[in-house]
């Protein structure tokens, strides 16, 4: 676990110990989370340690990501079963930083802005969330300095604007889309899982079986993909539907019934008050 200065500082020596033995600079691969760790956020950290090179995970509860009166007082922290998960994996440095390290100024006054695909879909239920994601990812980028960073499909709209911040700004890193990881029932693995009751738990299934009825019914086009995932979710009680799109995941914009390729289906839904969402890749053909 170390702070800014001692990551830096670690980092630094890391790459002058290879500049003086010759060698060359060992890639760096960066997982940023915001803990409550599970298997979504240990298969991005497998990827990492796959490269070869050095890993660097990053633990912060980002404020500026998160609404007035959103989970921010209770999300989840599990600080040291995290450690000790990400000890058991071989990571090589862990990253901590206070909010008075990441904003000693308090909020920043110079902030990223996700442009018009950030007030579409997640971005239109949490407005500023994506600004505040990619302002801190910026961040995190210019102090760890990595060769790549990793991050879960699960948050497709995520992985679209970061890809697209870092075309924009020219960060000089890549950026790899590790697949989402399942329970054996299909909902994908996320930290506010642990906030659905047994009753819950279970209507929380309807998201990845909308996206299995919409994938089966994409024979049909679009619009009956669309109207099969969301019939889908609208048989389940206890959850409330608030999108389900096919989009484009070149451009991340809903595409029309023409539409031929790969396509992206994305849903969200609340379920017992918890915001769920979950995406799959569907053929058109
Ligand atoms: P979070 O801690 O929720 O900010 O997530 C940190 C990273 O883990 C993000 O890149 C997420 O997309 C990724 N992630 C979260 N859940 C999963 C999952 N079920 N499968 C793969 N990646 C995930």
């Amino acid at each position: 676990m170390t702070t800014v200065a001692e990551l830096r500082e670690r980092l630094s020596e890391a790459r002058a110990d290879a500049a003086t033995h010759g060698r060359a600079e060992p890639p760096i691969a960066f997982v940023p989370t915001m803990g409550a760790l599970h298997d979504g956020h240990l298969a991005l950290v497998r990827r990492a340690k796959q490269l070869g090179g050095s890993v660097v995970v990053s633990i912060f509860v980002n404020p500026l990501q998160f609404g007035a009166g959103e989970d921010l007082d209770r999300y989840p922290r599990t600080l040291e079963a995290d450690l000790s998960a990400l000890d058991a994996e071989g990571v090589d440095h862990v990253f901590v930083p206070s909010v008075e390290e990441m904003y000693p100024a308090g909020a920043p006054t110079t902030r990223v802005t996700a442009g018009p695909v950030g007030s579409l879909f997640e971005g239109a239920a949490r407005p500023g969330h994506f600004d505040g994601m990619l302002t801190v990812v910026a961040k995190l980028v210019n102090i760890v300095q990595p060769t790549v960073a990793l991050f879960g499909q699960k948050d497709a709209q995520q992985v679209f604007l970061v890809r697209r911040m870092v075309a924009d700004l020219n960060l000089p890193l890549r950026v790899e889309a590790v697949p989402t990881v399942r329970e054996a029932d299909g909902l994908a693995l996320s930290s506010r899982n642990r906030y659905l009751g047994a009753n819950e738990r279970r209507a929380a299934r309807t998201l990845s079986l909308a996206l299995e009825a919409a994938e089966s019914a994409a024979d049909g086009g679009v619009d009956r993909a669309v109207a099969a995932g969301q019939s889908a979710i609208m048989g389940e009680t206890l959850a409330k539907l608030d999108y389900l799109v096919v989009v484009d995941p070149a451009s991340f914009q809903p595409v029309g019934d023409d539409f031929r390729g790969t396509a992206l289906v994305i849903v969200a839904a609340v379920v017992g008050g918890t915001r769920l969402i979950d995406n799959a890749a569907i053929q058109l053909t």
